[in-house]
């Protein structure tokens, strides 16, 4: 068993604490122990004293603790309860004016309101994580969505999943997470780590992402960007198939209407072929469709 510890050692032993916590894999809990990578995160998020952090998972709060002693303010979501003695010991002189912990589902809160509720919309948001990589894709759509303003985001995701991130249209990775990461603004591998970087060791290498809001990002505001996410998810499930002939089957336009002639006028001004397939349009041809459909009225969504 090369290297990998005890499990139910490499919490207590990292943590210097006499607890019986056995990680749960299921919740991705592959706490980080790299010194050198945690130190290397919170250098990338630049923290300037406005910033605002959202952490996602600090279980047994190895990053957290030094981005709270960097971070103006942190806000940290964590699913499991039982972190909750660890973290309120290690973060104890941070708690309340500098720290909020919130116990739930990343994937069930409203990110946007808790972040306005922290006074969020004069700081600028940074987001860090060493994502569970079960939910990676479902996390990184909701923060895109929910948080479109966000500054930039550092994230620990599992090596195969940046070929999804990154992927160009007409891939097969090529979907609404590479869509939406792509509008979002730009994305670059900033570290890779072995598994040996983690207690326990994950079946899997990671890579660091380090990905920056554009200047005149499409996805500023969270509306639209809801809508959006919605209507790729619709757009996504019947990826290779001829999408005016789906939306006609699935009688969002009628078949020579004024709404498909409409229609069938923007693609042509927009250069997209008639029998276009969504995988083959580029984020911006795709943010451009979704935004005329929905001027048109012919809104399909997930
Ligand atoms: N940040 C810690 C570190 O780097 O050592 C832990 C990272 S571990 C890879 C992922 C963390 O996310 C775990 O603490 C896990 O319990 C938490 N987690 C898993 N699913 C979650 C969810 N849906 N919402 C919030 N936290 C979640």
């Amino acid at each position: 068993m090369s290297g990998i510890l005890n499990p139910k050692m490499a919490v207590s032993e990292l943590n210097n604490l006499t607890t019986d916590l056995i990680p749960n894999r299921a919740l991705g809990q592959n706490f980080l122990v790299s010194q050198r990578a945690i130190s290397f995160i919170v250098e990338s998020l630049q923290l300037c004293p406005d910033d605002l952090v959202l952490e996602i998972g600090p279980g047994t709060g190895n990053l957290t603790l030094p981005l709270v002693q960097k971070a103006d303010f942190l806000v940290a979501v964590e699913i499991d309860r039982r972190f909750q003695p660890i973290l309120q010991r290690k973060l104890a002189n941070f708690l309340g004016p500098k720290v909020r912990l919130i116990w739930d589902d990343i994937l069930n809160i409203d990110l946007l309101n808790i972040v306005l509720e922290l006074g969020g919309q004069d700081k600028a948001i940074k987001i860090a994580a060493n994502l569970p990589y079960y939910a990676t894709t479902n996390i990184i759509l909701k923060l895109l969505t929910e948080l479109p303003s966000a500054k930039m985001l550092v994230l620990m995701v599992q090596r195969e999943a940046v070929t999804r991130i990154t992927a160009d249209s007409g891939t097969k990775e090529y979907g609404p997470l590479a869509v939406m990461v792509s509008l979002y603004g730009n994305v670059k591998t900033i570290m890779k780590l072995p598994a040996s970087a983690f207690e326990p060791q994950p079946p899997v290498e990671s890579t660091l992402l380090k990905l920056t809001a554009a200047k005149a990002s499409l996805l500023k505001d969270p509306i639209s960007a809801q809508s959006f996410v919605s209507f790729l998810l619709y757009a996504f499930r019947g990826r290779r198939k001829q999408f005016l002939g789906r939306l006609r089957r699935e009688g969002y336009v009628v078949k020579d209407s004024h709404q498909e002639n409409e229609l069938i006028s923007y693609l042509e001004q927009s250069e997209i072929r008639r029998d276009f397939r969504v995988e083959e349009l580029s984020p911006n041809q795709l943010f451009g469709l979704h935004n005329y459909l929905r001027q048109i009225s012919c809104f399909p969504s997930d």
